[in-house]
C-alpha cells in the first residue's frame, strides 16, 4: 500500500496541495461507514484510526434527510482520527496511504457535492486556485469522473441506510 495510486500524492495537484500543508486531509471531520472501517481494517494502518466526536448543535446537511441518520449514533459522530497537528492518521508525507478502493467513501467523493439522489456538482473550496474555478480541469487533474463518483455516492448512502435503517431523518 502506498500513496502512488491515490489522489493526494505524487507531483500532481493533490501532491502539490499536501506539500504545502493545504490538503483537505487536515482538520476535516471525515465520517466513516461500517464498510469503510471493515475495508480499512484489512490494511496495515495505525490503530485506532477512528474516533467519535460530539455532534455539533444543529449538525446535519440541510435537506439531506438520509444523511441526517449518521447523527443519531449514541457515541457521537464516527470520524477518521487526527494526529495532534491536525492531519489524518492515514496521511503520509506523499499523500493518503490507502488505495482508492479502501479509502473512505467520503474521501473518494471530495470535491463532488451530492445528496441521496445524485451527484450535484463540485464544491472545491479547499482545492488550490486557479484549478478550483475550472471544474472540468480540476476533475481531470484529480483523475476523477462523475460515473465513478456516482458508484461511490450510491455505496455511501446504501451503507448509511444499512447501519441506521430505522433512524429518524429529521
Ligand atoms: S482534493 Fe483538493 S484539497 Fe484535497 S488534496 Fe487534492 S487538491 Fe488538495
Ligand atoms: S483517509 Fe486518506 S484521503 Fe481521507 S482524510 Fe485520511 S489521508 Fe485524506
Amino acid at each position: 500500500m502506498s500513496g502512488s495510486d491515490c489522489r493526494p500524492s505524487g507531483p500532481g495537484l493533490c501532491g502539490r496541495c499536501a506539500a504545502g500543508d493545504l490538503t483537505c486531509c487536515r482538520d476535516t471531520e471525515v465520517f466513516l461507514t461500517l464498510g469503510d472501517i471493515r475495508r480499512i481494517r484489512e490494511r496495515e494502518v495505525p490503530d485506532p484510526f477512528y474516533t467519535f466526536v460530539p455532534v455539533a448543535a444543529g449538525g446535519g446537511t440541510g435537506g439531506d434527510r438520509v444523511w441526517n441518520r449518521i447523527f443519531t449514533h449514541p457515541l457521537g459522530l464516527r470520524v477518521i482520527a487526527h494526529r495532534p497537528g491536525g492531519e489524518c492518521v492515514l496521511l503520509d508525507h506523499d499523500g493518503c496511504r490507502l488505495d482508492m478502493e479502501t479509502r473512505p467513501l467520503i474521501c473518494r467523493l471530495y470535491p463532488f457535492e451530492y445528496d441521496a439522489v445524485c451527484i450535484k456538482g463540485i464544491t472545491p473550496h479547499l482545492c488550490p486556485r486557479p484549478e478550483q474555478d475550472n471544474a472540468p480541469l480540476l476533475l481531470a487533474l484529480l483523475g476523477m469522473n462523475r460515473e465513478e463518483a456516482e458508484i461511490w455516492r450510491s455505496a455511501l448512502y446504501r451503507e448509511i441506510i444499512e447501519e441506521y435503517p430505522d433512524a429518524p431523518v429529521e
